[in-house]
């Protein structure tokens, strides 16, 4: 039998509710303390069983390992809205640093909590023009306390939020959406897509995972 591996204790942690940068300050001290490695923009492609374990295929090189831990969370690869424009640099698919945007014009697109959450991140840094379109009539899938806090800046009037709509076509300085049939042209710095993601499903199924699927489509 294998020695059990003993690893550092990191501390206890009771965390309710912090910030982004608690929380990132909080894993850099584990990284800090535990020594781990890890080989970032590195994306695992592969992973192929052999008779002692597993090689696992990356795009910089491979790894020959008896275990594979799969953390590849559930938010699969960002999802498009293949519309004219897309390709524009202006375009990402996750709001890194919300200071980017100062006095710029952003359209965020989508409804859940990534969404709101850039949104609201992003009307709260001075000078911005922030609007927000989903296709939906109504948030229903974000939190409450996102949907409080986009309803308070949409009232101060720092959110426009654009509800059945959608994004026809992106061009250097503007978007182009429709609303209820109605061509609606907004002046724009930057987009921020968050319709989520195009789960791994067919990848896992390939290495041998069983997906079932309880609620929503896998
Ligand atoms: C906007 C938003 C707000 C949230 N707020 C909260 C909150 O307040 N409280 C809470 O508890 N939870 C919250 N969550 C949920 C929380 O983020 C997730 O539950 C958590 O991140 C899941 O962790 P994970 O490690 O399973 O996956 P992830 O955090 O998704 O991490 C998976 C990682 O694997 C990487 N990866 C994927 N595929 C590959 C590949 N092939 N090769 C290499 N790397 C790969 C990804 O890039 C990613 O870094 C929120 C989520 C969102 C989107």
């Amino acid at each position: 039998m294998t020695a059990p591996v003993k690893l550092p204790i990191v501390g206890e942690v009771k965390m309710k509710e912090i910030s982004k940068e608690e929380l990132l300050a909080f894993w850099s001290g584990v990284l800090k303390k535990t020594g781990m490695k890890i080989n970032l923009n590195e994306r695992m492609e592969t992973i192929t069983r052999t008779d002692s374990g597993f090689i696992v295929k990356t795009a910089k090189q491979s790894y020959e390992t008896r275990a594979v831990l799969l953390a590849i969370g559930r938010r699969g690869t960002p999802r498009k809205l293949g519309v004219p424009g897309e390709e524009l640099p202006k375009v990402v698919y996750s709001l890194i640093d919300p200071e980017q945007y100062r006095n710029l014009r952003v359209l965020v697109v989508g409804g859940g909590d990534s969404a709101l959450e850039a949104a609201i991140a992003i009307a709260e840094q001075p000078g911005t023009t922030v609007a927000i379109s989903y296709r939906s009539e109504a948030f229903g899938r974000g939190k409450p306390k996102n949907r409080e806090r986009l309803q308070a800046l949409e009232s101060q009037g720092r959110i426009e939020v654009l509800l059945k709509s959608t994004v026809k076509l992106i061009e250097h300085d503007k978007v182009h959406l429709e609303q209820n049939g109605q061509a609606i042209e907004l002046a724009n710095d930057g987009i921020i897509v968050c319709a989520g993601g195009i789960l791994p499903t067919p990848f896992l199924k390939e290495i041998g995972v069983m997906v079932e699927t309880k609620f929503g489509t896998a």
